[in-house]
């Protein structure tokens, strides 16, 4: 049976998330309350803004079950704003700024200083279906770095060339993956397999 994705839905770009885990044969479900949650076999946080989803996750009492959830082992993935709110730890955050956690990870927000604020580039990551060969072109916008690595979590991708060669940008922790970038805006849904994969093996 498709496992059930949720797509949490406060805020950010839930749209084309839904559509790249569909393609991948998952089913796809915005989230937006408890029953939703209670739902799901795991949860995709999206991009957006980190300060705002912090304060609707608490808005709308989703904050405290979706760290239960995530405690207790649901997979999860997050892009940009939501590998920032799957982190452990934040750099750069505003005042009373608080993550879900989940990875073991300092994350630095809008990390990519001016020059680099928003960019594209290409690159492989460990787990995605051929990207050694093929790349995976990423789009940052106003996107996080992963500052440090605990021993709990493994780097799956780091930008290649460019300003910011070296910097990482793709973590994989047990079911919990977070990247930097923004695969569900190219309409290349191997970050979406992938997830959609560990999420059928985590069953
Ligand atoms: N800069 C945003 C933040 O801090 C993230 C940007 C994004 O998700 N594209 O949340």
């Amino acid at each position: 049976m498709s496992p059930t994705i949720g797509v949490l839905a406060l805020q950010g770009d839930v749209r084309e998330h839904v559509a790249a885990l569909e393609h991948e044969g998952a089913r796809a479900v915005g989230v937006r309350r408890r029953s939703e949650l209670d739902a799901v076999d795991a949860l995709v946080v999206p991009g957006g803004e980190s300060t705002t989803i912090d304060k609707l996750l608490r808005a709308f009492d989703l904050f405290q079950p979706v760290q239960q959830r995530l405690r207790d082992g649901m997979p999860a993935y997050g892009s940009c704003a939501g590998m920032i709110l799957l982190a452990d730890r934040i750099l750069g955050g505003i005042e009373g700024q608080r993550t879900l956690g989940g990875v073991d990870i300092t994350v630095r927000r809008n990390a990519f200083g001016r020059q680099v604020d928003s960019f594209e580039t290409d690159l492989a990551i460990e787990g995605v279906e051929g990207s050694a060969e093929e790349p995976v072109h990423a789009v940052f916008i106003r996107a996080p770095w992963v500052e440090e690595v605990g021993p709990a979590a493994t780097v799956v991708g780091r930008v290649e060339e460019g300003p910011a060669a070296g910097r990482i940008v793709a973590v994989r922790q047990g079911p919990v993956l977070v990247t930097s970038f923004h695969p569900e805006v190219t309409g290349d849904t191997r970050v979406h397999r992938l997830f959609v994969q560990i999420v059928r093996e985590s069953r």
